[in-house]
Parts: structure tokens; sequence; C-alpha cells
């Protein structure tokens, strides 16, 4: 029996999972599918809320709290994986929305300061992470430490007694534990009884190959973007799509996407267009984050609903919940 079971394993389950063990708890974590695969597999790895002023006061310190232990955290990873997150302070190049007096009053209470730019305003201080290998990283991480991952295992309830949790039901038996942290990210609404519902918000991206040092800066404009990886890979995103649990990707979205790459990038016109697909972000209705202690079982633990912002907020998220956990 473990102390802790972590349902999910995407970046905010992985990076709870290596938390608790670093604390001391004997961690097992549970996917139905396999470990990094679903939205943190999907997303583009910018390490900031694209306009922060549209978030609430957690997101946004949750958020600085990440950004100052990014890189040292990538360090970490690739000495104990091998593998190299790819962690980029290449900077945002943000073309809109900076000089709106939301925008502005949000500025002067976190004290942020942007560049000007010819085209806009630049947020130097914004990275990326080549998302799908700090998930490679972080499980070799993980399992290094002894955290005991079981894929393929789909967590179908809890079980509970009272106001207890003893375990969770599972597609290949029971698992009992002390606790239960719950990480399911857009499927957490089918497993627990939130006030506020997660439901999934789609998202379509692209990749395009283009000569290396193409693009210096992440470009930000009307809630798209477009990511420069250090091997000269591009990604392009996104769209928000509440339209459930349809993983399908479409050609008038792939040539929205491409034309938005060379409408800011012309050189990008005639690159090739390598891969498309789409993820489910965990959005809650209310928009909150929730890194919280459940209200009916003393012994659960959430760690869910962070649409867009979870390879962002994932180590400032696992080290509050497991300070609950451990409270
Ligand atoms: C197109 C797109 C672009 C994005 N860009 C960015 C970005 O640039 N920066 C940023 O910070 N964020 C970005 N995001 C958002 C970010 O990817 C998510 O907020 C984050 O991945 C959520 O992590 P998670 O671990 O909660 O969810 P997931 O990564 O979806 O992980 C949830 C895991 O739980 C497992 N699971 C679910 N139900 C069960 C069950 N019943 N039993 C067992 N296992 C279960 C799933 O198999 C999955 O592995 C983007 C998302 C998308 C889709």
């Amino acid at each position: 029996m473990s102390d802790c079971i972590v349902i999910g394993g995407g970046i905010i389950g992985m990076m709870s999972a290596r938390m608790l063990t670093i604390a001391g708890a004997r961690v097992t974590l549970l996917d139905q599918r396999e470990c990094g695969k679903e939205s943190s597999w999907a997303g583009g790895g910018i390490i900031s809320p694209l306009y922060p002023w549209h978030y609430d006061d957690l997101t946004n310190d949750l958020s600085f709290e990440s950004q100052a232990v990014y890189e040292a955290l990538c360090d970490d990873l690739h000495r104990s994986s091998g593998v190299d997150p790819e962690y980029q302070k290449s900077g945002l190049l943000m073309m809109d929305e900076f000089d709106t007096a939301e925008a502005k009053t949000w500025m002067e209470r976190y004290q942020i300061n942007y560049q000007n730019h010819t085209d806009g305003a630049l947020f130097s201080y914004v990275a990326s992470v080549r998302n799908p290998r700090l998930l490679q990283a972080l499980k070799a991480d993980i399992i290094k430490k002894g955290v005991k991952i079981v894929e393929h295992t789909q967590v179908e309830s809890l079980i509970a007694k009272e106001d207890k949790v003893l375990g969770v039901h599972t597609s290949k038996g029971d698992f009992l534990s002390d606790k239960v942290l719950a990480c399911a990210g857009a499927w957490s609404e089918q497993l627990l009884n939130l006030k506020d519902e997660i439901f999934p918000m789609k998202g379509q991206m692209i990749v395009l190959k283009a000569p290396v040092d193409e693009i210096p800066h992440i470009i930000l404009d009307q809630g798209r973007y477009i990511i420069p990886r250090a091997d000269g890979k591009i990604l392009i995103g996104s769209t928000m799509e509440d339209v459930g649990f349809n993983r399908d990707v479409d050609l008038p979205t792939q040539q929205s996407l491409h034309e938005f790459a060379w409408q800011h990038v012309p050189a990008l016109k005639n690159a090739e267009i390598e891969h498309h697909w789409s993820g489910f972000r965990p959005a809650s209705r209310s928009g909150k984050v929730i890194v919280a202690k459940d209200e009916i079982y003393q012994n659960l633990f959430i760690n869910t609903g962070h649409f867009r912002n979870g390879l962002n907020m994932a180590p400032a998220s696992a080290n509050k919940i497991t300070q609950l956990v451990n409270e």
C-alpha cells in the first residue's frame, strides 16, 4: 500500500508525484493511457500566461513562483534523465493588448517592464520548454526517485467510507492508500464531485519546419502564437473549441494557423507543415485553477483546472498541493 495515489500522469500529476516523493511519501501514479501523452504533450510550452491580466491572482502567483524555478528544474531533470527539456528564455513579443488599462494596472502591480519593439512589447523574461521532452525527462526522473507508475489503468471511481477515501477502483482492480490526489486534467469531472465544473477546451496546433534562428522570440497576437524551437521547428497555436472530447483536426484550421504564421513571418509561407494535432485543456467554468483539499473527503486532494497554463504553473502547483497533503 502506498501513502498517496496520484490519478493522472500529465505534467500536473507527475510534477506532484515528484514533490510528494521528495517530501518522503511512497507514491503510486495511475494513468488510463501512458503518462505525458494528453494535454501536457499537446501544449506549446510557453512558461507564462499569454495575457496574464486575464487571470486570477492564484494563477499569476503560481506562474511567477514557477518561472523562478523552471530553469534550474529543467537542468535537474536533464541531469537526472539525460533528456534535455530545452528551456529557452527567448522572450515573448506581444503585438496586441499590452497597452490596455487592464494590462498597465497588472504591470504596475507586479512591477513588470517590457522593452519597446517596432512590432509591440517584448517581455524578455518569458521562456518556453519543449514539453514532450520535459515530460519524458520528468517521467524518467520520478521513476528513479521511486514513484510506482501504473499505466493503461483507468480509475473508475473512488473507494470511500464516510468522510474518507480508502483508495480507487480501477480497470485493473483496487488500489488502496492513505491519501488520494486527483490530477486527471480535462477528465476530472468524471471522477470528482466538484462545485466548479471541469470541461475539455480543445486546442489545435501545427508545427512547421523552418531554418534555425528564423524567429528570435515567441510572437503573440490576437490570442494566437508562434513558438520557435531550438532545432528550427516552429509551433503555431491554437484554437479554443468547446466541443467535448472530440480529437478531430480539420484542414481549414490547419490553413488558418499556417496563414497566421506567414502573415507575421512571411518566410514561413512555404514552410512544410510537419504535424497537426489537438489536445484537451482542463478548463473550469469559473476560469480558476483548483489546488485544494476536497470539501467532502478529508484525505482527497485536487490539482486541476489549469486551462492554458498547466505547463507554466506545474512546479508551484505541485509544491502547493504537496504542502496541503502534508498538513
Ligand atoms: C493546444 C494547447 C496548447 C497549450 N499551450 C500551453 C502553453 O504554451 N503553456 C502552458 O502552460 N500550458 C499550455 N497548454 C495547457 C496545458 O497543456 C494544460 O494546462 C496542462 O497540460 C494540464 O495538465 P494536466 O496534467 O492537468 O492534464 P493532462 O496532461 O491532460 O493529463 C491528465 C492525465 O490524466 C489521465 N487520466 C484522466 N482520467 C483518468 C482516469 N480516470 N484514470 C487514470 N488516468 C486518468 C490522462 O490519461 C492524462 O494522462 C496548452 C494546451 C493545449 C491543448
